[in-house]
């Protein structure tokens, strides 16, 4: 069962729609956030929310709710929701206009909540590894599209995948202009190298993730070197453990890179982390 909020208001799943002339569907022109909620109280709510007005502020859009009112209908969401743990989306489109791509012929963003169940990220498969291909496509640059906004334009990282389908691979990796990694479709990226934790830097072309930066956090807290660094193929390709992190994937290790294995999966720094994070979320430890 999914719960669904609309601009104010919880509807049943088949009365949960939006026009066709909603511009978030005509052109992708909106913004999203996907949130992990533990023991119904949503995970690293404030820093979701802090992305999203940034992102609704770089693109003009202007929230059709203040802060405290998204919190609340997150909340109640939550509430509303079967289990105790799940995943909520909250997408924020341009809203109803015509058929260019004006936006000032929208009047008012549409706003909506799902929260739903998401697939175990503990498979097995998850568990062992994943096999990673490097996309042929390369990621769009941040002159062109800063990979900071959490936009509802996927299409760069959508043909990535596809290439990672194609190749019978788990997911695929993104690089830049510049020959560096970003990161995965929907994943950051960590490797580690001698004990060194290391994760691209934004101004290379991956989102700002929120998981991203707690593992950066917690690296720091258990003592170990943790980094925004510069990666190449080679780096990743002679990684001891390599690891993605995403609010719906949670951590994952990296199991092949392009055919060739990674020497640990799961390492042991990506175990500690991963025990660590864990303990966070659904163990006694509240991180928020
Ligand atoms: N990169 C991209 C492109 C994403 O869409 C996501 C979220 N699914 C991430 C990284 C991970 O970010 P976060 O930890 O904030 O979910």
């Amino acid at each position: 069962m999914s719960v669904c909020w609309i601009n104010g208001k919880f509807v049943a799943r088949e009365n949960a729609s939006i026009s066709i002339f909603d511009h978030g569907v005509l052109y992708g022109d909106g913004i999203f956030e996907g949130i992990r909620f533990y023991q119904r109280k949503a995970f690293l709510l404030d820093a979701h929310l802090t992305r999203l007005v940034q992102s609704a502020a770089v693109l003009q859009l202007t929230l059709p709710y203040c802060r405290q009112d998204m919190q609340q209908a997150i909340e109640e969401s939550i509430k509303r929701n079967p289990s105790k743990h799940g995943y909520l989306r909250i997408v924020v489109t341009r809203g109803e206009g015509s058929l260019g791509i004006d936006p000032a012929s929208c009047s008012k963003a549409n706003m909506f909540i799902i929260a739903d169940k998401l697939s175990d990220t503990d498979s097995s498969v998850n568990k062992s590894g994943i096999r990673l291909i490097i996309s042929s496509w390369r990621r769009i640059p941040n002159d062109s599209l800063d990979s900071r906004i959490k936009s509802l334009n996927y299409l760069n990282q959508i043909l990535a995948r596809l290439d990672a389908k194609n190749a019978n691979a788990d997911e695929a990796i993104l690089l830049n202009h510049a020959g560096f990694v970003t990161e995965a479709c929907a994943e950051n990226i960590f490797i580690i190298k001698n004990k060194r934790l290391m994760t691209p830097p934004a101004s290379d072309g991956a989102l700002d993730g929120v998981t991203r930066k707690l593992i950066l956090d917690l690296a720091q807290q258990l003592g170990i070197h943790a980094s925004e660094k510069s990666i190449t193929p080679y780096d990743l390709y002679t990684s001891d453990e390599c690891f993605l992190t995403g609010t719906g994937s949670e951590l994952i290790p990296v199991k092949s890179i392009d055919g060739r294995s990674i020497a640990h999966c799961p390492g042991p720094i990506f175990t500690q982390l991963k025990n660590e994070f864990h303990q966070i979320t659904y163990g006694e430890i509240n991180n928020d």
